[in-house]
């Protein structure tokens, strides 16, 4: 039987502020455990939260980012459950009134816009660890680290909009890149900064009602979430098949396996005894503060590769992997930039600069495990290209100099001289390797010198390779044809 699949993403994203969301203690991961805590994330009684003004901003910066509402007042509420990582017994988060509505984020490559039904503020939960902290085995018990209690978080809820693993991949890597172009989250899966929730259910096609959910947790990679949502749309349609029905319940993605596994049966909202929170007042939020945030966001992912395409003539698909890290795209402008200031402008200087940053300086990158940060300075890079741009160095000379350079402060031209890599427009030089080629070469030479032009590029490429690649081409060219002409 053939099934729509019907999919609703919630994501976790922990805000990236100095101090926590209703206490001073500092905002960090990887602390000794319980190291960052004080009497209010540790509920003790008595005390009382206070808002950190810096959350909400970055919450809001974020929210106009992915262009949602944001209505006047929201109400913090208090969502109770029991669970060993909550000393309150509570999570302060928002309910019914939350801070932002009606988002939406545009997936290129699908080609559809996922609409956000709503983004509230809260606070995280504590950790449970299941072995002692360096990795010895506990016994019959767990440890608490309440570092992470009262860590901002932003929880992002899509409509049930998502149809396929494919799309709900994208849209966390697209929401991904806003995230990290907006600052507001350092947004690092394997530290659980960015945690997603996936909602699953499936129908017949054009069935008007939706199926009966499945929530998946325990999702730590954008490939696993595709992998976990492929997993359950077969596993559902397995059981529909055979005339049962889909039990609503909260599941957990094993990667290993690669299946779900039950984990509890899905609680309702009621179960959570949601209240307004009684400690904190209604947050308010005036038109001004909005229009102050939006006009702070940095260009975003989509106009700014919209903007290298336009701008800079570049591929779409090569302007969207030069933005997929904004890192990466400030690096790229920061040498084309280095270019225009030595009047190297122009379409070809930006689509070398395009090339060279997106395989060259990305693959050493990637052969050191390093960052962007890490990269020969753009001035440099700008400097070779410079000297390759005026064929006083090979493309494949070029790629060794800036081996040699990464790493050290040497300039791209010392580097040249000392490798013995410059290419060479010596006359002396090119007339002996040309010399030598024709000698080697009478068949083609006759050929050449009968007409047939079309020998001439391979006598080049001969004396190319005679020179490992440093004779300049366009002047062994001339002089070739002026040789082969005077016999
Ligand atoms: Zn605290």
């Amino acid at each position: 039987m053939e099934y729509e699949v019907v999919i609703g993403l919630e994501v976790h994203v922990q805000l990236r502020t100095a101090s926590k969301i209703f206490c001073r203690c500092a905002n960090r991961f990887g602390a000794e455990p319980n190291a960052l805590v004080c009497a209010v994330c540790l509920g003790y009684p008595g005390t009382l939260p206070t808002l950190n003004r810096e959350a909400v901003d970055q919450a809001l910066r974020l929210a106009v980012a992915l262009g949602c509402e944001i209505p006047s007042r929201s109400v913090f509420a208090r969502k109770n459950y029991f669970y060993a990582d909550l000393p309150k017994g509570y999570q302060i988060s928002q309910f019914d009134q939350p801070l932002a509505l009606r988002g939406r984020l545009a997936l290129h490559d699908a080609g559809v816009e996922v609409p956000i039904a709503r983004m509230h503020l809260e606070e995280d939960a504590g950790k449970l660890l299941h072995e002692a902290p360096g990795g010895g085995v506990l016994r019959g018990s767990s440890l608490v680290d309440h570092n992470r209690c009262g860590v901002p978080l932003v929880e992002i809820v899509t409509d049930p909009a998502l149809r396929s693993a494919a799309q709900a991949q994208e849209y966390l890597q697209v929401l991904h890149q806003v995230l990290r172009y907006t600052d507001t989250s350092d947004a690092n899966m394997e530290e659980g900064s960015l945690r997603c929730d996936a909602n699953v259910s499936l129908r017949r096609p054009g069935a008007a009602r939706l199926g009966t959910k499945v929530e998946v947790k325990n999702l730590n990679s954008f490939r696993n979430v595709a992998r976990a949502i492929e997993h359950e749309t077969h596993r559902q349609a397995l059981v529909l098949d055979s005339g049962a029905e889909v039990q609503q319940e909260t599941r957990s993605f094993d990667a290993a396996s690669g299946t779900t596994r039950t984990l509890r049966g899905k609680e309702e909202a009621h179960d959570y005894r949601y209240f307004p929170e009684p400690d904190l007042p209604p947050l308010l939020v005036d038109e001004d503060r909005v229009r102050r945030l939006r006009g702070e966001l940095p260009e975003l992912p989509w106009t700014r590769w919209t903007r290298f395409a336009e701008q800079y003539g570049l591929r779409e698909d090569l302007a969207r992997q030069l933005c997929a890290q904004r890192e990466v795209a400030d690096y790229f402008e920061a040498v084309v930039a280095e270019g225009a200031a030595t009047g190297a402008a122009g379409g070809a200087w930006a689509q070398n600069a395009a090339n060279w940053t997106m395989t060259e300086v990305l693959k050493e990158l990637n052969a050191r495990g390093e960052g962007i940060e890490s990269a020969v300075e753009p001035t440099r890079l700008a400097a070779l290209l410079g000297m390759v741009a005026r064929a006083e160095l090979s493309q494949a000379a070029a790629k060794e100099v800036l081996a040699a350079i990464w790493g050290s402060e040497e300039e791209p031209s010392a580097a040249t001289r000392r490798l013995g890599l410059g290419q060479v427009q010596d006359a002396d030089r090119l007339e002996e390797w040309i010399a030598e080629v024709l000698a080697a070469n009478p068949g083609p030479v006759e050929q050449l010198a009968a007409g047939e032009q079309k020998v001439a590029g391979f006598l080049v490429g001969q004396v190319m390779k005679l020179s490992q690649g440093r004779a300049d081409p366009k002047l062994t060219r001339e002089r070739l044809l002026s040789s082969v002409a005077r016999t």
